[in-house]
């Protein structure tokens, strides 16, 4: 049987394959002389299924796609608070290797900036450069599902012609924002840009933020929500060079991009997205790494901030089983804004009814917000002289040992039976 969605990657790929737009990053030679055609496409999807199209074995270095991760390992390892206190997560508006700080708190901007990426690897824990990196290189190996190489002509290129990231990280340890020696902490970033990645390794990169931290190839847990949301937040607002906005616009996923060609791109809880091609435009990003991002998001739909139309609202059903006993049925993924519209609506029945039943059976998935929310309803209906009875068979809503477990039930029929008791015995 056809594959669909591969035969749509292999045509989108086509598409843009006649693009020879944009220039090779020229700073080294090893960078200045790889195959401008090269073009590759790798796309996986929550569950760990990888598309691969056009050139997605061709490896090439990682370059600054490494610094959301080697940041989000600095959260995973010292958390939100000391990482904070050395690196912003304001947009900078400035070019990538900029020699500045804030203005007011004398730290980096934010940690996709040149001079934010170097103060994080100098919140990696390690006794030495080379314990730092390995941290790091393992880090960036989980999340891609396999041991990343190092490319030791490009590290030492960038660590020989690495001038103005030597001033941004004398300029850091003038301000005390650095955490060791600045030559031992470059060589560690150098080294960081400098490992091998394929377009398909980043897609994978990519879908391990998009699980939240668990890399669905392998399974493992890499890091966890909070480090992965924070991590996000900056590709977002600050992912795409200075072109964070045009390209939030257009595509509307966080992602980033790095001189090597390389681009990853993260649809929460969706996909991660992986494209190489090595040509860039005058902001340093890849042109039909971008092209074919603009492309995918608006044929696919995968825009973050598309307004999903309210197709499947959070109350399925509602019916009165007897004079009093009204049953609300809720169906798919509860969440503050759903569980908001049970509440209100309970409210604002309650004089047609004696018991509600809520049947929380066909819920998805619930958040601690809704899960609070719901807990509450009971108290509220019997403030109110009304009862609530729940119909929750796996535990969604309510945790054993609850209070609230001795009006929670696994059938409709026990909850009605119920009801009917506590009417009678009214
Ligand atoms: N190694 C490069 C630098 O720090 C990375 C540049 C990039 O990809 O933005 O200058």
């Amino acid at each position: 049987m056809a594959d669909l969605v591969q035969s749509y990657l292999d045509r989108i790929v086509a598409e843009h394959a006649a693009t020879a737009e944009g220039a090779l990053a020229d700073y080294i030679p090893e960078l200045a002389g790889v195959d401008p055609r090269g073009f590759g496409l790798s796309l996986s999807s929550g569950d760990g299924y990888v598309y691969e199209t056009g050139d997605a074995d061709i490896e090439f270095t990682i370059q600054s796609v490494s610094k959301p991760f080697t940041y989000a390992l600095a959260l995973d390892q010292i958390g939100e608070a000391a990482v904070d206190a050395r690196i912003g997560v304001e947009p900078s508006g400035e070019a990538f290797n900029e020699i500045s700080v804030d203005d007011v708190t004398k730290v980096p901007k934010n940690p996709m900036i040149n001079a934010g990426a170097i103060a994080a690897v100098s919140l990696i824990p390690g006794a030495s450069p080379d314990a730092r990196f390995a941290l790091i290189r393992d880090f960036y190996s989980a999340c891609a599902g396999r041991q990343l190489p190092l490319d030791e002509a490009v590290y030492r290129s960038e660590k020989a012609t690495g001038s103005r990231n030597r001033a941004i990280a004398y300029m850091l340890d003038s301000f005390d924002v650095l955490d060791g020696d600045p030559d031992e902490i470059l060589d560690v970033y150098y080294r960081q840009c400098s490992l091998r990645v394929t377009s398909t390794d980043l897609a994978r990169m990519g879908a391990t933020l998009a699980r939240a931290g668990v890399n669905p190839f392998t399974g493992r847990r890499v890091t966890n929500a909070a480090v992965v949301r924070r991590t996000l937040s900056v590709m977002l607002t600050c992912g795409m060079y200075d072109a964070a906005g045009d390209w939030v616009s257009a595509v509307g996923m966080p992602a980033k991009s790095g001189v090597g060609g390389g681009i990853v791109a993260v649809l929460p809880g969706q996909l991660g997205i992986g494209v190489y091609s090595p040509l860039l435009d005058a902001k340093g990003n890849s042109v039909r790494g971008v092209a074919v991002c603009r492309s995918l998001s608006a044929q696919l739909g995968l825009h973050f901030l598309s307004v999903p139309l309210q197709a499947r609202s959070t109350l399925r059903a509602s019916y009165d089983v007897r004079d009093g006993v009204r049953v609300y049925e809720i169906h798919g993924d509860l969440l503050f804004a759903g569980a908001e519209q049970v509440l209100r609506m309970a409210r604002q029945q309650s004089g047609e009814f004696s018991a509600a039943i809520l049947d929380v059976s066909r819920v998805d998935d619930i958040n601690g917000a809704a899960r609070t929310m719901l807990a509450g309803l009971g108290a509220m209906l019997q403030a109110a002289g009304k009862r609530g009875f729940l119909v929750d068979p796996d535990g969604a809503v309510v945790s054993p040992g609850s209070p609230a477990q001795a009006v929670t039930f696994t059938t409709v029929d026990d909850a009605v039976a119920a009801a009917e008791a506590w009417l009678f015995g009214r």
